[in-house]
């Protein structure tokens, strides 16, 4: 084989996507790597129970926001629909460690309305990737512009990272707050207010 293609070999394996079974390996040498014994007792299903989590925590790359949004129902309605405090729980892609917090969302409906429980199954799918949280505010607001077209869309995101919290900075009392504002929760000042007003007890 040339140089050049086992350099291509090489690179092949390396963005190959594990296997099933190369999940429970990687974990065991991860084990190792943290100078653990991975078939101690309390560590042999480790491996098994860490792929079940993570494939979980993951699971929202499968999910496709435009299905989750698809059905809306045709309603005249023009005033402001809140779903606020959705508890969000999401990985930190920087570290993979935690981010927990909530979430309030809101909209201005133009002639169609989503059925109440679309919004947090919605969070719940870009939540369960790997994120940073200003991108998970911003997804979320913008699956609902694109999908359900209302006049406007807001989120907000309250989060405690566990990265800040357990390592780093070590605050454990930081929250960060992220918003994301569309239409007219941009554009009129009346509106952003009212929906910060309406959140308010939730925003700690
Ligand atoms: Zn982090």
């Amino acid at each position: 084989m040339s140089d050049t293609q086992s350099e291509l070999k090489r690179l092949q394996q390396l963005l190959e996507v594990p296997e099933k079974a190369e999940w429970e390996k990687t974990i065991q040498l991860l084990l190792r790597l943290m100078g653990e014994d991975p078939n101690r007792e309390g560590l042999r299903r480790t491996p098994l129970r860490v792929k079940k989590s993570l494939q979980f925590l993951t699971s929202g790359y499968k999910q496709d926001p435009a299905k989750i949004l698809n059905r809306c129902f045709r309603v005249k309605q023009d005033e402001m629909v809140i779903v606020k405090d959705i508890d969000v729980f999401s990985i930190c892609e920087h570290h993979l460690l935690p981010f927990i917090g909530r979430c309030h969302v809101a909209y201005m409906p133009k002639d169609r309305i989503l059925g109440l429980s679309k919004i947090p199954r919605l969070v719940d799918a870009f939540a369960h990737r790997l994120q940073v949280q200003e991108r998970l505010t911003t997804q979320i607001a913008e699956a609902i512009q694109e999908h359900v077209r209302p006049h406007g869309v807001a989120c907000v995101v309250e989060a405690s990272h566990l990265c800040m919290m357990m390592r780093g900075v070590q605050k454990q009392n930081a929250r960060a707050v992220t918003s994301s504002m569309l239409g007219v929760f941009r554009s009129s000042e009346k509106t952003r207010s009212e929906f910060l007003t309406l959140i308010r007890g939730s925003l700690v």
